[in-house]
């Protein structure tokens, strides 16, 4: 197998790659792997001392529960795989604190974390509006968790389709590069088309539909065009290689029950 990298996107936090010589199964397995199975931290207890804004206990531990938070997968365990058995202890949770007084509207910058390395990911989320005189004071308590328990514990979204391979059966026409400027080129008198574009968005129909199926698009069964957008709390590389690792040692403990049946 082999990964080539297409695009890096800053701006949308996310990463392009190519998966050469994969199998529908193994693109799947990566996807629900990442999404569903690495780890990231979120606010999963949350204990009220004051409360006097609009909105209930409940609701606040909601909007809470979702702020995506920078995430240190060296130095926490999850709470079931520590060494604390689940109790709770510094390895597998995190104290964070949120003190407001109105009037304003409170931000995710004001929650206050005992870890450096796990903050939120976003300064200027709202959490809550909060009118003179009112006060919010909470103080929540982090943990790993994973996707497939709850979406606030998914560190991004990942989506993937079969390589896109272009036939071209004859030119495309210079009205038909004036009406779709992002699928084609112009390279002096000659209308090229734009393969960069075809590899990273699904353009197929217009192809065909702008020069009348001249152009001929199949699609690769063997390689993957694949996309990852990080939420914030992992960087790309970090999604993908902890996913295979977890992958490793699923499949590892596996071969171990099998061998003792
Ligand atoms: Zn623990």
């Amino acid at each position: 197998m082999e990964i080539q990298l297409i695009e890096k996107h800053k701006e949308k936090d996310t990463v392009t790659f190519s998966l050469k010589d994969a199998t529908p199964a193994f693109a799947n397995m990566l996807r629900r792997y990442i999404m569903e199975e690495v780890p990231v931290m979120s606010i999963e207890d949350v204990e009220f001392r004051k409360n006097s804004s609009v909105l209930y206990d409940e609701m606040l531990a909601q909007r809470l529960g979702l702020v995506p938070l920078k995430t240190d997968l060296k130095s926490y365990n999850l709470p079931e795989k520590c060494k604390c058995e689940g109790k709770g202890c510094a390895s597998c949770q995190l104290k964070l604190v949120l003190r407001a007084k109105g009037p304003g509207v409170i931000y995710t910058s004001e929650i206050k974390s005992k870890d450096p390395k796990v903050k939120p990911v976003h300064h200027k989320m709202p959490i809550v509006k909060l009118l003179k005189g009112q006060l919010l004071e909470v103080e929540a308590t982090a943990t790993l968790g994973k996707g497939k328990q709850h979406v606030k514990w998914s560190p991004g979204h990942v989506y993937y389709r079969n390589k896109p391979i272009v036939e071209m059966a004859g030119e495309p026409d210079a009205e038909a590069a004036a009406r779709y400027p992002y699928i084609f080129d112009t390279k002096g008198s000659k209308v090229v088309i734009n393969k960069d574009m075809i590899l990273k968005y699904d353009v197929l129909e217009d192809v065909q539909a702008a020069t009348k199926g001249k152009v001929k698009v199949a699609e690769k069964e063997d390689e993957f065009i694949f996309t990852v957008e990080s939420f914030g709390q992992l960087e790309h590389a970090d999604m993908v290689a902890e996913a295979l690792r977890i992958f490793e040692e699923h499949v590892e403990e596996f071969s171990e029950k099998i061998k003792k049946t």
